[in-house]
């Protein structure tokens, strides 16, 4: 018998999908299609949505568009919460100019992917983050942490929770107010979900200061993160439409899609905030809008025009 007594009552669900979901997807979409994305995902009452990266825009052109999104979404940054990722300094500089009132910065449990993706080493990441990280809060902003890699890596297979961890006490010390966890390759099953919070927990990192984030590459994206709620775990990132993916992992699927989390959650009696049925409407305007494939299966089942994944119709 499944026990739900366990369960919390109310779940954050961080809306990952404009800016992890669609920096990861081949076709690059104008700041206004990703500006509308943002509006109808707040108004289907997501309570947390990351909307944009300010990268250097010539290594990530998908992502070039911060400062044009931010001035669409500036009527809204006083009464929802919006995230921009900042990867350095300069980054900080322009969100700040922007008007972004929360951050986030992204660190690498593993040497191998801080090169790939930061080039730099674990270490000189960190010490590139600690300033941003402490002027951030300096200037009001909340600041978001993550640990990619957090469960397997691409070049190095399995990844000790004691890398994770150094990873995480090092970012709280600098000042972060939340840190998600993230399995970038989806190849985390739910006893290594565990056995990372239970070393988080050894080291003294409170559970309420934790999310998580999932890939369904191997199909285990909900199975964590229902585990992550047994352990404790509060908030759980998720993209619409399971938008994204990892250019480093082979064959990647994409995040944890939002519909197929949230129908979970409302299943289990669980609190969102989120309004069922405008998060699929604009899951099923997403796929006509950008053409882009729906990897959420529920978006799927529900589909008003009964067309399959394939864009098939259904024979019965
Ligand atoms: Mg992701």
């Amino acid at each position: 018998m499944f026990d739900r007594t366990g369960l919390p009552k109310a779940v954050t669900v961080y809306e990952v999908g404009p800016r992890d979901g669609l920096q990861n997807e081949i076709t690059i979409f104008s700041a206004h299609v990703k500006a509308q994305l943002i509006q109808r995902l707040l108004k289907a009452g997501l309570p947390a949505v990351e909307i944009a990266s300010f990268v250097r825009p010539d290594l990530v052109p998908a992502m070039a568009d911060a400062e044009e999104i931010l001035a669409e979404m500036a009527p809204f940054l006083g009464a929802h919460r919006m995230v921009a990722l900042v990867p350095n300094q300069r980054g900080l500089d322009r969100a700040i100019s922007a008007g972004v009132r929360e951050i986030a910065v992204f660190a690498s449990a593993t040497e191998s992917f801080a090169q790939a993706n930061l080039n730099n080493s674990v270490a000189g990441s960190l010490d590139l983050f600690g300033p941003v990280i402490r002027q951030a809060r300096d200037a009001g902003l909340r600041v978001r942490g993550y640990v990619s890699m957090c469960f397997g890596d691409p070049w190095e297979g399995k990844v000790a929770a004691e890398q994770v961890v150094h990873v995480a006490e090092r970012l709280f010390e600098d000042g972060i107010d939340e840190l998600s966890l993230g399995d970038t390759i989806g190849v985390a099953t739910p006893g290594d979900v565990i056995d990372l919070l239970s070393a988080c927990d050894v080291r003294g990192i409170s559970r309420s200061r934790l999310a998580v984030h999932f890939h369904d590459t191997y199909g285990q994206g909900l199975s964590n993160a229902l585990t992550a709620l047994q352990e404790g775990i509060t908030t759980i990132d998720s993209s619409i439409a399971g938008l994204g993916g990892c250019p480093f992992a082979k064959s990647a699927t994409g995040n944890l899609a939002t519909e197929d989390l949230v129908w979970q959650l409302h299943g289990l009696g669980i609190s969102t905030g989120v309004n069922f049925a405008e998060l699929l409407e604009t899951s099923h305007w997403l796929s006509e809008t950008t053409g882009l494939k729906n990897r959420s299966k529920v978006s799927i089942a529900l589909s008003r025009n009964m067309h399959d994944e394939t864009g098939m119709v259904e024979s019965q």
